[in-house]
């Protein structure tokens, strides 16, 4: 590949160096030879090179232009590995992945954009059937959490799939090494959504509502986040069994469930209304990008 080009901080290019590392994510991917992978950020392919060894099909979306030429150049005469020069943030995954089958998508994200990256592709309509990412500890341990420690991320996360910490990466696996510590999640994606909902944006807008304060009663957070009176929010808490004076993070799945159910069924009347103004607040944000990484951080 000739002389390796200085890393760009900005783009968040710290490139994996510790080989056992890059044994348990290519294992927790569990690869066969007839696969498709998504890899996103090869950098300088240290990755690539193994999924290319065990996957049938590798599409590799770089944003670097100097990484993406040299990794073109490298695969030449692999018709099985296509490297894309894209923004991963952008780019259309339908038009991605190659024919219509399932996918898995494997990576060493960029830390900038590792929430938005993966948000993308777990409301994608085209989901990959697995996920072995590798983000900042904090983000794997927010997409991990159970009741008590629940984030806006973890229900994200765990709406689509059912998600665990494969290993953590120490500062010294990566050049130049970053000031964090990494670890790698597998989330394999569920056949349905762990809750029932009709409109996955109505579902975000109750979400961000009652993670808006988290360190307040959800009766709060929902009130203010929804723009609705407290006896509302207190009402959609009551008759769903949620003690109103809770906090957001120990909420469980199912108790979202329930009250994303109470949150439908008094659209007409209110949640209508709050659900709107939830969407007009966003849309009033120029940046859809900024919006969409926001909401899952
Ligand atoms: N996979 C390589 C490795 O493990 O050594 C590189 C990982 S490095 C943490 C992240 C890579 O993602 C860099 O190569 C960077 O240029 C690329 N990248 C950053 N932002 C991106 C984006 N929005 N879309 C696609 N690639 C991106």
């Amino acid at each position: 590949m000739g002389r390796n080009p200085r890393a760009k901080k900005s783009l968040g290019q710290h490139f994996l160096v510790d080989r056992r590392v890059l044994v348990r994510i290519v294992r927790a991917a569990e690869i066969s030879e007839n696969d498709t992978i998504v890899e996103i950020g090869p950098g300088r392919g240290i990755l690539t090179r193994r999924l290319a060894e065990s996957a049938e099909h590798v599409v590799a979306v770089e944003i670097d232009r100097d990484l993406a030429d040299a990794l073109t150049t490298e695969f030449k005469g692999r018709p099985g590995v296509k490297v894309i020069c894209a923004d991963a943030r952008e780019s259309d995954i339908e038009q991605l992945v190659p024919g219509n089958g399932p996918y898995k998508l494997v990576a060493n994200l960029p830390y900038y954009s590792a929430s938005p990256i993966i948000r993308r592709f777990l409301g994608a309509d085209r989901k990959p059937q697995r996920m072995v990412v590798m983000v900042q500890r904090e983000v794997a341990q927010s997409m991990t959490a159970g009741p008590g420690k629940m984030s806006l991320m973890s229900v994200a996360v765990q709406l689509y799939g059912v998600s665990r910490i494969v290993c953590y990466a120490p500062p010294r696996a990566f050049r130049p090494a970053p000031k964090v510590t990494s670890a790698v999640v597998r989330i394999d994606l569920l056949p349905t959504p762990a809750i029932a909902f009709d409109r996955e944006e109505d579902l975000f807008t109750l979400l961000r509502a009652g993670f808006s304060a988290p360190r307040k009663q959800i009766r709060n957070s929902l009130s203010k986040g929804l723009s609705v009176p407290s006896e509302i929010a207190e009402k959609m808490l009551s008759r769903s069994l949620i003690d109103p004076t809770r906090r957001s993070a120990t909420l469980s799945l199912a108790e979202w469930g329930n009250l994303y159910a109470e949150f439908r069924s008094l659209l007409p009347a209110h949640g209508g209304r709050a659900a709107r103004a939830g969407r007009r607040r966003r849309s009033r944000s120029q940046d859809k990008k900024h919006a969409d990484a926001k909401g899952v951080r």
